[in-house]
């Protein structure tokens, strides 16, 4: 008899996004004639940029060679790679990493949820609410014991530090969902705490791109001593459009330790190499060399004003809503802005009422966990145009 893992049961089912697409399939047959605009969206929305696109071509017509044939890759990722995120993400910003810290993936969602599969399930391990739901539920099906760290108003969205000892903190800035960030001197109580407890920061800087901002680490590292506690995941879906590409990396520094419970030091890099060769094979030829495209000066240029572009938005947003009298974060270093809905309303309420009285599709902040009850999230991943009318109906909204 086959048993299956008991934790699985444990998970909530996640109803949100389907939710959503329900209530506006009903609302859309109802009232045909009205023009909804979708400011819920969590996916990029401009095509990849010319110089990846000319990048892939050329690896296509290469492996078309027999010169140029590609197997299998290494596990970890091609060194062309390795080395231009090494120079670009690290050495730039005064990192010192090794090209044997790196290991490229296929995204940093399935980095964050086989992160686990190293450490004990034994583990206690922190999470932020409201969240990401991947942290939160990979560790569910693990069976370890989760420690909600509530990031609202009242604390300014800076998480405070757990009361009871915890092994693994997630933390993620700038955050989905609120569009916040931490400062270095913030982030430097982390890396004091993980080092005090012998605990490991998982950091997911998937937004790093956004940052606009002076003080506003893009890598945990820059922060002295995270070298010796915390794991880094960053993908290049957010930063280049590589949602449906598929590319991100892990950097897990060969100084970081983890303990046998008799208190033996153990690599933490040794672990999730064998890991990573053991149950991956690499992430293609031809999208690795996309990934190096966003290095070139081309490529950065093109993204960067994909960017500008998104973070553009994201101030219309901000700005037409705290003109309409709406209590406003994020935004700034991010493509996400958390609004307070009006008081005595759910999140709920307030999705409804924004998609009846204006035709406005946001994500219910409830959605992200207990704390984000209250809170809505709206995205600058939409036009420019449909974000500006967006903003314009909400101004004159009664
Ligand atoms: C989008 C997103 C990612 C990126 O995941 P990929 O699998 O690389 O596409 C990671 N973390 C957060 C918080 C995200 O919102």
């Amino acid at each position: 008899m086959s048993l299956i893992n008991e934790n699985f049961m444990k998970l909530e089912d996640s109803y949100l996004f389907s939710t959503i697409a329900k209530k506006v399939a009903k609302y859309t047959q109802e009232n045909p004639n009205k023009k909804i605009i979708k400011l819920g969206i969590g996916d990029v929305t401009k095509p990849i940029v010319p110089a990846c696109l000319e990048a892939m071509h050329k690896a296509v017509d290469e492996i078309g060679t027999a010169q140029g044939f590609k197997g299998y890759g290494p596990e970890q990722g091609y060194e062309f790679l390795r080395k231009a995120i090494v120079e670009n993400d690290y050495k730039a910003r005064g990192v010192e990493i090794a090209e044997d810290e790196v290991f490229v993936s296929d995204g940093a969602k399935c980095d964050c949820g086989n992160i686990v599969d190293i450490f004990s399930s034994s583990n206690k391990v922190a999470i932020t609410d409201p969240v990401y739901p991947v942290y939160l539920d990979t560790n569910i099906m693990c069976g370890r014991e989760i420690v909600y760290l509530p990031v609202t108003e009242e604390n300014g969205f800076i998480p405070e530090l757990p009361k009871e000892k915890v092994d693994m903190i997630y933390l993620c800035f700038p955050n989905n969902p609120t569009g916040t960030v931490l400062n270095k001197e913030e982030l430097k109580k982390w890396v004091d705490y993980a080092k005090e407890n012998k605990a490991i920061i998982l950091y997911d800087c998937a937004y790093e791109a956004f940052i606009t901002e002076e003080n506003v680490p893009h890598s945990i590292y820059e922060v002295d001593g995270a070298l010796d506690v915390a794991i880094e995941f960053k993908s290049y879906s957010k930063t280049a459009g590589f949602t449906g590409v598929r590319c991100a990396y892990v950097i897990v520094p060969k100084r970081l330790k983890g303990y046998t419970k008799s208190g033996e030091e153990i690599s933490l890099n040794k672990l999730w190499n064998r890991r990573t060769c053991t149950k991956f094979n690499g992430v293609s030829y031809i999208v690795q060399r996309a990934a190096e495209a966003t290095y070139k000066e081309d490529g950065k240029k093109q993204i960067k004003e994909n960017i500008k572009a998104y973070l553009e938005n994201a101030k219309i947003i901000k700005e037409g809503l705290e003109e309409a009298g709406f209590t406003v974060y994020g935004g700034v270093n991010s493509p996400y802005v958390w609004l307070k809905v009006p008081e005595k309303m759910t999140s709920w309420e307030f999705f409804d009422k924004l998609l009846e009285e204006v035709n406005i599709v946001g994500t219910p902040g409830s959605g992200f966990g207990a704390h984000g009850e209250g809170y809505f999230r709206l995205t600058a991943f939409g036009t420019k145009e449909n974000t500006i009318e967006a903003m314009e109906r909400i101004k004159n909204w009664k």
